[in-house]
């Protein structure tokens, strides 16, 4: 971090959004976000003041009053441009966060479509968004609920779905009625900041969306301050935990969705062929940066011998700069990230796993100074181990071995997490033990990545998640909306007067 040197015009500054304008920050601290394949410095983002912070809860503040009474067709045709304009800006956003983040530009179109999906869902949000009401429910009287938006409520966003993330947000929140303040990860804001551009041209009122930038002392802010309502967080399960802990302390809703270590089962009747692509692309793709990757595989069986099998594949994988064509593992987002995932490959060994594929210092030709480890495979892996019990987030797999389904499911449930898991297997029986007895809150079966659609929710569990409700589908409407409930009785010349009851009835 340092101070945004008056002599550098040359590197564009990230601007915060405050009541529909696109500003620039005075603060004195500032980051540079560094293209990870290159170094190369791309921009500086500031860390927004605290004065800044209030101007954008407070333009959130009076947004709101008129935009909580805004027509749900009326949102929802913002909605249905936004996605269009997405869809003609896709190849654009793409290589911003392909330059930003470091994954291939196929796989950064991926991120912005799963986002993209959750905008066509915040489209058709009013199909959700309904009361209810029971006729009757004494002499004369009807109860009926509705779904007030809350006011203003705010997202915290990690790195490594930098358009996906950002997108579970702040169009549900603002769709259902609410207004936004969104602090995207310091590490790669652009592409979010372009996808925030596209919102305001696709008809979001001033105040409705505002961006303010920054890291611990931000995030802190906004789970302090007292006119923000809710808060949607995505990131690693410490900061998610300090996260939920600040703000519902400061009488907030929080949703936390955070850290992971899933496991896949592959049982000995799997589709082999099949289970070992799926096993490569949701271990090593986006280099392992996904909170719903791969990172441990539970061989069952004479499944145990498939290790050389995975490794021959991991070998075909392609490391390389995410924009240059038939790349599947782009570079780690930072030089801070290539140092903990090769202090962890060493912890493993140390560990005593054993390393059967080592993907440190990989050569890639042209791009010398990127943030490169290959794919990484680890056999004889135990809880306890440093590489089991920590969350590597770099392309590694680690293997371990059952006997049986009910070893492999209780090794899955005794972990602590519990974001997603898969089975392969062609036993119908099999997985269907495993979905019934597993206690992970999205599995997969011969799916390796079970990353929910918006017509569900994103549905991680025990230490992967705090709060109940989750990011989209219909869940987010009980997060983003106050239930009021509606007693009436309506009087006219024929109501015979009971007279004063004192009873609690009605
Ligand atoms: P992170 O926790 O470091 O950062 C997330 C956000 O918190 C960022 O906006 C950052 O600025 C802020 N932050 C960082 N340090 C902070 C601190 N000390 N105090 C307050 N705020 C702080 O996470 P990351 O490295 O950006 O993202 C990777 C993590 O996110 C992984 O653990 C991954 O599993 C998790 N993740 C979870 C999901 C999910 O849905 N469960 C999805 C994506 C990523």
């Amino acid at each position: 971090m340092s101070a945004l040197p008056k002599s550098e015009p040359a590197v564009p500054t990230v601007k915060l959004l405050i009541d529909g304008k696109f500003v620039e920050s005075r603060s004195t601290e500032w980051r540079d976000i560094v293209n990870p394949a290159t170094q190369e410095v791309l921009a500086r983002v500031p860390f927004a003041t605290p004065g800044e912070i209030d101007a954008a809860v407070a333009s959130a503040k009076t947004a709101f009053k008129t935009w909580r009474k805004t027509a749900i067709g009326a949102r929802a045709r913002i909605f249905l441009k936004y996605q269009q304009l997405i869809r003609e800006n896709m190849a654009e956003l793409a290589a911003i966060l392909t330059a930003e983040q470091g994954k291939t530009l196929p796989d950064a179109e991926g991120d912005v479509f799963r986002g993209l999906e959750v905008v066509e869902h915040a489209a058709a949000i009013g199909n959700l968004q309904l009361g209810e009401l029971a006729n009757n429910v004494a002499n004369g009287v009807d109860t009926y609920t509705v779904l007030q938006p809350l006011g203003v409520c705010a997202g915290i966003t990690p790195f490594n779905f930098p358009a996906m993330i950002p997108l579970w947000m702040f169009p549900m929140a603002i769709a259902t009625g609410n207004t936004f303040v969104l602090k995207p990860s310091e590490q790669d804001p652009m592409v979010t900041m372009r996808l925030c551009e596209l919102a305001l041209e696709a008809g979001i009122p001033p105040g409705v969306l505002n961006v303010i930038h920054g890291g611990e002392a931000a995030v802190n802010a906004i789970c302090d301050h007292p006119d923000i309502k809710a808060i949607s967080f995505v990131g690693s399960t410490k900061v998610g935990t300090h996260v939920y802990n600040r703000a519902t302390l400061a009488g907030k809703r929080a949703q936390c969705m955070m850290g992971a270590k899933n496991h896949a089962i592959v049982m000995p009747d799997a589709n082999k062929e099949q289970t070992l692509n799926a096993l490569a692309g949701a271990a090593f793709g986006a280099a392992g940066q996904r909170c719903m990757a791969v990172s441990v595989a539970v061989l069952v069986g004479e499944a145990r011998n498939w290790i050389p099998d995975l490794v021959a594949k991991a070998k075909t994988l392609k490391i390389g700069a995410g924009t240059d064509k038939g790349v599947d593992v782009g570079p780690l987002v930072s030089c801070a990230a290539y140092d903990r995932v090769n202090s962890l490959i060493e912890r493993g060994l140390a560990d005593g796993a054993t390393l059967d594929l080592d993907g440190r210092k990989p050569t890639v030709p042209g791009y010398e100074k990127g943030n490169f480890v290959g794919p990484t495979v680890f056999s004889n892996v135990k809880p306890g181990m440093a590489i089991y019990d920590q969350e590597i987030f770099g392309p590694v797999i680690c293997l371990a071995g059952a006997e049986t389904i009910d070893e492999a499911i209780e090794l899955i449930n005794s972990n602590p997490n519990g974001n997603g898991t898969a089975i392969f297997t062609q036993s119908g029986a099999a997985a269907r033990r495993f979905q019934e007895d597993i206690d992970v809150g999205q599995i997969g079966i011969n799916v390796p990545i079970p990353v929910p659609v918006p017509l569900f929710s994103f549905s991680g569990s025990r230490a992967s998640k705090l709060g109940d409700l989750g990011p989209y589908g219909k869940q987010v409407i009980l997060f983003y909306t106050q239930t009021k409930t509606i007693t009436e009785r309506w009087f006219d010349d024929s109501t015979v007067s009971q007279g004063v009851n004192t009873t609690i009835s009605l």
